[in-house]
């Protein structure tokens, strides 16, 4: 199994990184996880949006879920066929998505996308990917997500603060994708974690493997890097960069 970061800014896009966005991979499954804003660029240069498994948002934050719009006009109006993308996604996604295509907007969405909406505790297996969710701590309602093949266990932390049991949830994890907005004393608030939060989180889970996103723009990734490892027990830690393919498991 393989994870591609399509983009990783938090909060909002910054020239050569777009916001939340990643490529799950495994055999011929492929599985694109938020479609924050400029992600739908960088899915086309690696896969064909056509041939994707399913689309997996995590919650409706626009940096997490904006390119939705863009995607649904080139199914819409480039595909034909009666293609439909199937679309996994927590309560309310689809009734705050579609006021923004106006008047008809509900079953205009039904022509592009096959709405499948998930909670915590439902296992949905989609192209031999089996995926779990858990509520996290964030304004929105919003799912962590964890996916496991025969290959490897991900787990992905959308975005959430320290009230979600997130250590349990990625426990055994061959790699954990963890928010880590802020940093010590830099930026803070109490819907994300900072770097040492996702560090311990990572630590106490037992992971192999700690990959940082979502780090507020205006900061520095490789002090991330540093506070995380300060508080990750010694385990791998990188940086969750635009471009990077992380292998996940076998
Ligand atoms: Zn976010
Ligand atoms: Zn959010």
């Amino acid at each position: 199994m393989r994870l591609r970061v399509l983009g990783s800014s938090g909060g909002y896009p910054i020239p050569g990184n777009p916001c939340s966005g990643f490529l799950l991979e495994s055999g011929e499954s492929k599985l694109w996880i938020d479609a924050g804003n400029g992600t739908f660029a960088e899915l086309q240069r690696v896969a064909d949006f056509t041939r994707l498994d399913a689309l997996v948002l995590s919650h409706v934050h626009a940096d997490h879920c904006a390119d939705v719009f863009p995607l649904y006009v080139a199914i819409r109006y480039g595909v034909g066929g009666g293609f439909r993308l199937p679309l996994y996604c927590p309560p309310g996604t689809r009734e705050t998505l579609a006021p923004l295509l106006l008047e008809g907007g509900w079953e205009q969405l039904g022509e592009a996308f096959d709405f499948h909406t998930v909670e915590a505790g439902d296992t949905v297996e989609i192209a031999g990917v089996r995926l779990r969710f858990l509520r996290m701590d964030h304004p929105a309602h919003t799912l962590g997500i964890r996916a496991e093949t025969a290959e490897g266990t991900l787990t992905y932390s959308a975005d959430t603060h320290t009230g979600a049991d997130l250590a349990g949830f990625a426990t055994g994890s061959d790699l954990l994708l963890c928010e880590a907005t802020y940093q010590e004393g830099k930026v803070g608030g109490p819907v994300h974690l900072t770097a040492r939060q996702a560090g311990d989180t990572a630590r106490r889970a037992g992971v192999r493997e700690l990959a940082l996103t979502h780090v507020w723009p205006t900061l520095e990734p490789q002090i991330s890097l540093e506070e995380a490892r300060a508080t990750a027990g010694g385990l791998l830690v990188r940086w969750a960069k635009p471009g990077e393919v992380f292998g996940v498991g076998e």
